[in-house]
């Protein structure tokens, strides 16, 4: 089990993941569609690290012990209303979804800059390739940042966890809706 500290450096790196998209939210809000109950990017068998996944054992061991996940095919974690049921405590990737990303990437010339972005989310803006990299989510340094958590709690691993199987019994039972 992963120690409170641990849990505590990954609520402080969700903070700092927050504060630092909030400009970038601010920058692109022409084009963001985002919303409660806009959940194509909720798809099913998304992994975490096992230290953010603590967070959320941590958070709500009732929902774990006694929910039931979403049905296959979508986020284990969605409510009927489309909603996230542990939004406070949603893990880095929910974070960022919907910025316009940036990554380093090998192309075919080399090594070459990368942006994506929602295609909801796409257009009511200029093209990804005009945004000041300051206008987009830059991908490479909370991953590392989560990492050396996830290699501190797992003594040298890189464990990942389905969010799907933090349900008990999550094989066999799902929600319907
Ligand atoms: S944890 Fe919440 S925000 Fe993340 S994919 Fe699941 S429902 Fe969506
Ligand atoms: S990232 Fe796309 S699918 Fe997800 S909430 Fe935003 S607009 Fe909807």
């Amino acid at each position: 089990m992963t120690k409170p500290n641990l849990i505590e450096a990954v609520r402080r790196l969700h903070e700092d993941v927050d504060a630092d998209a909030a400009p970038i939210v601010q920058a692109n809000r022409r084009r963001m569609k985002c919303k409660v109950g806009c959940h194509d990017c909720c798809v099913d068998n998304l992994s975490v690290f096992a230290v953010e996944a603590d967070r959320i054992r941590a958070r709500y061991p009732e929902l774990l012990e006694e929910g039931r996940p979403a049905p296959p095919g979508r986020c284990a974690f969605l409510d009927t209303e489309g909603g996230c049921r542990i939004y406070p405590d949603r893990p880095y990737v929910c974070r960022t979804q919907g910025l316009p990303l940036r990554w380093w990437d090998d192309g075919p010339d080399g090594v070459a800059e990368f942006r994506d972005i929602c295609a909801l989310n796409e257009p009511d803006g200029p093209p990804l390739v005009k945004l000041n990299p300051d206008e987009c989510w830059t991908l490479g340094p909370y991953e590392g940042r989560l990492a050396q958590l996830e290699s501190e709690r797992s003594g040298g691993g890189l464990h990942r966890v389905r969010l799907r199987d933090l349900f008990s019994g999550a094989c066999s039972r799902s929600a319907t809706r």
